[in-house]
């Protein structure tokens, strides 16, 4: 895992950033909301749970709880900066790459890996119910180590 706590001490610039891009989703930039922004944000697009976002942030010595990690996850998903992939009731991932694309869900290792959207097709979609609209569709292939 890479030492973020070390990344925003060599890149400082990135939080007056990442103040404007919550400001422009409508979000207050709180000092925890910030923090875990830069968590979120500061390095390449990644899934991540709530329980491992709650981990970094220790490690981070970001003091936020995990129903606070929760909440922000969620507010951050609601304001669009963040998609939210259920790989079942109990489990969901959070995607800084918001565009569209699928996943494979990697079951023995519970993560994720991107598939490209175009990679995917189908040869019929039903329409959506009356007065409905397809937001987008998530396709979730679930794999495991395979053992000779
Ligand atoms: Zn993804």
């Amino acid at each position: 895992m890479p030492d973020r706590t070390q990344m925003s001490r060599t890149h400082p610039s990135r939080k007056p950033c990442l103040t404007a891009v919550l400001r422009m989703a409508g979000l207050r930039p709180t000092r925890q909301r910030v923090a875990l922004a830069e968590l979120l944000f500061g390095g390449p697009h990644r899934h991540v749970s709530a329980e491992q976002l709650h981990s970094e942030a220790s490690v981070s010595r970001v003091n936020v709880s995990l129903a606070t990690i929760y909440n922000t996850l969620h507010q951050f998903h609601e304001a669009g900066l963040l998609r939210e992939v259920a790989v079942d009731a109990s489990r969901s991932y959070f995607d800084t790459d918001t565009s569209d694309h699928h996943h494979f869900y990697v079951e023995d290792e519970q993560r994720m890996i991107d598939i490209p959207a175009t990679d995917v097709a189908f040869q019929a979609l039903p329409e959506a119910p009356d007065g409905m609209v397809v937001t987008h569709v998530d396709v979730v292939v679930r794999v495991r180590k395979a053992h000779s």
